[in-house]
C-alpha cells in the first residue's frame, strides 16, 4: 500500500524508539518527569514562548487553549473551514461552551477587515469576543503556508482590540521550512501555539502546547480536569525531543515529493490540482472524471493507493518520511493510467 492518507501515519523512527525505551522518567503529574521538562523547555524555547506543555493530541491542545482562554458565553472568531471548527467534534461548544463565530478564508488566509468586522463592540446584546483562531499551515486550504506578515496584519488587528490570537501549528514547522522563516517569525504574532510531534515529524504521541507563563499554569489544570495529567509520560517526550531536534529540516522532502505528486497527476486530462502545494498536501479536483470521491478513492484503493475525500469531488493526498521517491513515482503511473 502506498499510503498518502495523512503525516499522522509516521511510525516512530529507529532512533526514537531507543530513545523511548532508554527515557529518564519520573511521575510529570508532580512536575518530575525529566523528558518531558526538557521537551517542555526546548519546545518554549523554539517557539519564543515563555512556557510549554505536552498535551497528547493535536486536537486537546487546541481545546485545552480554547478552555483556558474562554469562558461560557463568550464567542470565538475562526474561518469556516478551521480545523478546530471543522474537524474537532464541537468540543469548542461541548467543552468551552463558546460559540463559532466563521469567516470565510480564501486559501486559509483570513481578510484582515473581514476579521475587524466580526469582532463585537461592547454592547449588552452582545457575546464577547474572547479569541482569535489562526491555522498555519491551512489544512482545508490545502497546506497552505501563511506568510508571517499576513499574521501579522491579523495580529495587529486583534491587538487594537486587545484578543488573544491562538494558532493551531499542528503543522506549522511545515510552513516554516516552505517559507524558509525561523519559526519566532510567525509565533510572535500568536499569543498561544499549538503543534503537532506526531504528525510530519514522526513523535507517536503528543503535541505541544506553548504560550504566556501564567496560561500554561492554568492550561496545565485543564489538562488534569480533562484526564490529560499522564505519570511517566517522558517515555513519548524522548521521542518528541528527537522530533524537535532531528526531524524538522527533513519536512523539505515531503514538500518536494508532494510536488512530484502534484506535477505527475496534473497530466490526467481528467484531474486538476487543486492547490498551490505549497508543502505536504496536494488537493485533486476529480469533478472531470464524473466520480463522487468515495468512488475514486475505491478506485485508489484497488491500486493499493490510500488517500481521503475532501468533499464530494475533492481528494486529498498527504506526503510523509515514510514514503520513498519510488513510491510517489509509482502512485503517479498507477493513477495516470485510471480510465474513467
Ligand atoms: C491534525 C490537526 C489537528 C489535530 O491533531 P490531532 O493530534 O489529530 O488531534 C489540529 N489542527 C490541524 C490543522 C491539524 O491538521
Amino acid at each position: 500500500m502506498i499510503d498518502l492518507r495523512s503525516d499522522t501515519i509516521t511510525k516512530p523512527t529507529k532512533a526514537m524508539r531507543e530513545a523511548m525505551y532508554n527515557a529518564e522518567v519520573g511521575d510529570d503529574v508532580y512536575g518530575e518527569d525529566p523528558s518531558i521538562n526538557k521537551l517542555e523547555k526546548l519546545a518554549a524555547q523554539m517557539l519564543g514562548k515563555e512556557a510549554a506543555l505536552f498535551v497528547t493530541s493535536g486536537t486537546q491542545g487546541n481545546q485545552i487553549a480554547v478552555l483556558t482562554h474562554c469562558r461560557p458565553g463568550d464567542e470565538i472568531i475562526l474561518d469556516e473551514d478551521a480545523h478546530i471548527f471543522f474537524y474537532e467534534g464541537g468540543a469548542i461548544s461541548a467543552f468551552a461552551g463558546v460559540q463559532p463565530r466563521t469567516i470565510k478564508s480564501e486559501n486559509g488566509l483570513l481578510c484582515p477587515d473581514k476579521l475587524k468586522e466580526a469582532i463585537r463592540s461592547d454592547d449588552i446584546h452582545f457575546p464577547d469576543t474572547s479569541l482569535i483562531c489562526l491555522e498555519n499551515t491551512h489544512n482545508r486550504g490545502g497546506g497552505a503556508a501563511i506568510p508571517p506578515s499576513h499574521m501579522e496584519k491579523l495580529f495587529t488587528v486583534a491587538n487594537e482590540h486587545n484578543i488573544p490570537v491562538h494558532l493551531d501549528g499542528a503543522r506549522l514547522f511545515n510552513a516554516a521550512v516552505a517559507l524558509n522563516e525561523p519559526l519566532t517569525e510567525f509565533t510572535k504574532y500568536t499569543t498561544t501555539v499549538q503543534i503537532c510531534l506526531s504528525k510530519g515529524l514522526g513523535a507517536p504521541v503528543g503535541s505541544i502546547l506553548a504560550g504566556p507563563k501564567d496560561f500554561i499554569q492554568k492550561a496545565r489544570k485543564w489538562r488534569k480536569r480533562l484526564g490529560g495529567g499522564l505519570r511517566q509520560v517522558g517515555i513519548l517526550g524522548a521521542a518528541g525531543l528527537i522530533a524537535l531536534n532531528d526531524m524538522v529540516d527533513r519536512l523539505a522532502e515531503d514538500h518536494e515529493s508532494a510536488k512530484a505528486l502534484a506535477k505527475g497527476l496534473d497530466k490526467h486530462p481528467q484531474l486538476s490540482i487543486a492547490n498551490n502545494v505549497d508543502t505536504n498536501i496536494v488537493l485533486i479536483d476529480i469533478s472531470k472524471t464524473g466520480k463522487h470521491s468515495t468512488e475514486f478513492i475505491d478506485m485508489l484503493k484497488k491500486a493499493e493507493i490510500l488517500a481521503v475525500p475532501f468533499g464530494p469531488s475533492t481528494v486529498r493526498f498527504t506526503t510523509h518520511y515514510d514514503l520513498n521517491k519510488q513510491q510517489i513515482e509509482d502512485a503517479v503511473q498507477k493513477i495516470l493510467s485510471f480510465e474513467f
